[in-house]
């Protein structure tokens, strides 16, 4: 079996040449993202596997089904990226469900600590030898509400850790998880809520039609005065603009990004030697109380390697025997993990 792998960056490497010669795959790695203009690369490919930031519209579906390509195999979670409607009859697509959620709510609590304590103006201020304290007064994680909107597996590991700090948990989801709430040091709420109660919001649901800027103007008016807004899942759910507008009228005291909804052509790259062209992003990282890493979240050695494992299993499973358990159907118009495989 041979397979193209789009968006290469050296950490993908190791685990994925691993798990490949393991499996007797043919792997060759291309840096490009996969786009219409780098489709045809997948030229005398089975399967071709893509990150986050990798188009798959329709017409790069068209292209690669031309070209005689069965899978997609995605090395994330996340499917935005992909039409899946169109995706129906053309393309089987996999994903890897779960490699670490801890990689990510991890690092969520490291953005929020690294906030509110100043840790990254610390930092720098110490190396230039200055230990003055000015400006660094932060507040204790104890005792305060955080609205954690998405409880599945990040969410809920999310939870666990601010339960250890001595949070009060307000969650939301579209499908509350049974069992999850104690409806005490943990309750499900609706967003309005979630909204007026909170001093911390996380985002942890997926990019959808309903979640498309579910952070907006009219939810920041919502917000507590001095809210911090945690987003590790996708850039979209935030309206930037409205973000910095909060930011610049002091309703949000504090932002952490990991993601961006601008993103698919800046990060994971070095743009330090060009003119940042986004001005809303530019705005929002010159602010003090605003820290952006480039989807950093999920960079943890066992998240790389668990996705590397699953999406090799995935890909043995469908050639070998024709179904996998982490397909993404969109059969009935809808997109959910088909179980039986038997998308098309
Ligand atoms: P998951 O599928 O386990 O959980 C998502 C939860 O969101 C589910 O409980 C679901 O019911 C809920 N949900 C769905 N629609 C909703 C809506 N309209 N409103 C509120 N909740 C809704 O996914 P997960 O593994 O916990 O991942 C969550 C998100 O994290 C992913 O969708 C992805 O966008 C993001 N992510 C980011 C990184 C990173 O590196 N920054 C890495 C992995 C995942």
């Amino acid at each position: 079996m041979k397979l193209a792998f789009f968006d290469t960056k050296p950490y993908d490497r190791p685990s994925f040449d691993k798990h490949c010669a393991a499996k007797g795959i043919d792997i060759k790695y291309f840096e490009t993202k996969l786009n219409a203009d780098t489709a045809e690369l997948a030229h005398g490919y089975d399967a071709v596997c893509a990150f986050v930031n990798d188009t798959v519209n329709a017409q790069v579906i068209d292209k690669l089904y031309e070209l005689g390509v069965k899978v997609l195999a995605l090395r994330c979670a996340g499917f935005n990226n992909v039409d899946m409607k169109h995706a129906f009859g053309k393309l089987h697509v996999l994903r890897v469900p779960a490699y670490s959620p801890y990689a990510v709510a991890e690092h969520t609590m490291a953005l929020l600590l690294t906030s509110v304590r100043r840790i990254h103006k610390a930092y720098i201020r110490s190396k230039d030898f200055n230990f003055s304290l000015a400006n660094f007064t932060g507040f204790d994680l104890h005792g305060k509400t955080v609205g954690v909107i998405g409880t599945g597996r990040i969410g809920r590991v999310f939870t666990d850790i601010c339960r250890g700090f001595g949070m009060r948990v307000l969650a939301y989801d579209k499908f509350p998880v049974e069992g999850f709430a104690d409806g005490e040091h943990v309750k499900y709420v609706e967003l309005e809520e979630l909204f007026r109660e909170s001093d911390v919001i996380s985002l942890h649901c997926p990019l959808t039609d309903d979640t498309y800027h579910l952070l907006d103007a009219a939810a920041f008016e919502k917000c507590k005065k001095g809210v911090v807004l945690l987003n590790t899942s996708r850039g979209a759910l935030v309206d930037a603009e409205a973000l910095l507008a909060a930011i610049k009228s002091r309703k949000v005291g504090a932002a952490c990004l990991d993601v961006y909804e601008e993103e698919s052509d800046l990060f994971f790259e070095d743009n330090s030697g060009h003119i940042m062209e986004d001005d809303v992003l530019a705005r929002l990282i010159s602010m003090p109380n605003v820290l952006v890493t480039s989807h950093q979240a999920f960079l943890t050695e066992e998240a790389l390697e668990n996705i590397a494992e699953t999406t090799v299993s995935n890909l043995v499973s469908f050639f070998e025997k024709g179904k996998c358990p982490n397909e993404l159907c969109c059969r009935y118009g809808e997109t959910h993990d088909c179980k039986d495989g038997k998308c098309f």
